[in-house]
């Protein structure tokens, strides 16, 4: 297997000296994976009977025939744990009991990675600590409950921001001191070599799947495919599915946040600069000295300053449009989705969900569009009732 270490000139490994020998087991231990009949065995079976795959393909027929296209969900939202980071956690943490390791490390924000990292953890017997902004751990309090019943360790970060990248900085550090026994187990097709290219790998079911799926369904491929882009795991999945299909249009979601004129947003295609942060060359919202901006969007998923780089290749090269939607549109499709068709959507997911919306009403009128419904919103109703002014918190 031949391994991107390079998207165009995004991605690389700019980590420090003392991570490489690291960093060069897991590419070696990615390679032998692959063809590893054993580990993929184990894969499939676990993705299937614990995790729940594959996930169905519905057609939503409500709000199909009121925005004048055919409208089709990947239903990541009911694969176990609640969104598509189980792909991710179960590949990634079967690696590291390959390699040998004990103890799983993870940074999160909102607290959705950690909690996949320690629910896996609890099923494969790995000892799991989670490394969370304090701003986070207090905003976030049933994830970090749910983390604590599967027997995680959860580190409370005060530096900086307390928030996403400060953890992430700590995550890397107790990695640099302990990597002999320790696995970091990265959240998103972000970070440096291999993981975007390792994250990609273990979320491509979704893309296999769906195109197999549309196939069978409709007899044709979808005209377009759509999802959200946070640090861009779940889209490239589904997109990897896709990408060769020339005649398949693929479009990405990202958060505007409270609109791009008012600096509050997480839209990073479209407004970041080129940098080199958390160990890879890519997009990233910066101020005008090159530090790192605090993104911000009322989707916790989505509230990354970078962007895996695969995806800005893929926007550089025309390949994908990354187009913005704001907190509000992204509520409007929230409440669509569950009012119109019984599923409540994650506010992530609800970012794809409202520009497959708007396209079906322009450029995508009457065509067949599939979207990638990567998680459930159940974890996004707290927020939904302050959001509306309807909570006393
Ligand atoms: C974490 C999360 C995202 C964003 O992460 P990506 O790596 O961009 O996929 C999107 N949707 C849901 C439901 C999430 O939990």
């Amino acid at each position: 297997m031949q391994l991107n270490t390079r998207y165009g000139q995004f991605g690389g490994c700019y980590a420090p000296e003392s991570l490489m020998p690291i960093l060069t087991e897991i590419e070696r231990g990615f390679i032998a994976i692959e063809q590893d009949e054993s580990f993929q065995l184990e894969f499939k079976r676990l993705l299937k009977d614990y995790a729940g795959r594959e996930t169905p393909i519905t057609y939503i027929q409500n709000l199909s025939n009121k925005y004048g296209a055919n409208i089709y969900l990947k239903r990541e939202d009911l694969l176990h744990g609640g969104a598509h980071k189980t792909n991710n956690t179960i590949g990634q943490m079967l690696l590291a009991k390959y390699l040998g390791k004990k103890r799983v490390i993870a940074e999160t924000g909102a607290g959705q990675h950690g909690v996949a990292t320690a629910m896996t953890g609890a099923m494969l017997g790995l000892q799991v600590e989670i490394y969370m902004g304090a701003v986070d751990i207090a905003r976030q309090k049933p994830n970090v409950e749910r983390m604590k019943l599967f027997g995680a360790k959860v580190h409370s970060v005060s530096s900086g921001s307390a928030t996403l990248k400060d953890a992430i900085n700590d995550a890397m550090r107790d990695w640099i001191t302990n990597a002999e026994d320790t696995y970091y187990c990265f959240g998103t097709a972000a970070g440096p070599h291999p993981f975007p290219a390792l994250v990609r790998y273990f979320q491509e079911i979704i893309g296999k799947e769906a195109r197999a799926q549309m196939l069978k369904l409709t007899r044709a491929l979808p005209d377009a495919v759509i999802a959200c882009v946070g640090g861009g795991s779940n889209a490239i999945g589904i997109f990897s599915g896709f990408l060769s299909d020339e005649k398949v249009a693929i479009y990405g979601a990202e958060p505007a946040g409270k609109g791009l004129e008012t600096g509050e947003h997480a839209a990073t295609m479209n407004k970041g600069e080129i940098g080199v942060f958390h160990g890879m060359q890519s997009l990233f919202l910066q101020d005008k000295d090159g530090q790192i901006k605090e993104p911000y969007s009322i989707s916790a998923g989505l509230d990354y300053p970078g962007i895996g780089p695969e995806h800005v290749y893929l926007q550089e090269s025309k390949r994908v449009s990354y187009l913005t939607i704001t907190d509000d549109e992204a509520i409007a499709a929230f409440e669509e989705l569950s009012k119109k068709e019984g599923i409540i959507p994650a506010f992530e997911s609800a970012h794809a969900l409202a520009l497959a919306f708007q396209l079906a009403q322009s450029q995508l009128k009457g065509k067949t569009i599939l979207v990638n419904l990567s998680g459930r919103g159940d974890k996004d109703l707290q927020s939904y009732f302050r959001y509306k002014g309807l909570s006393d918190e």
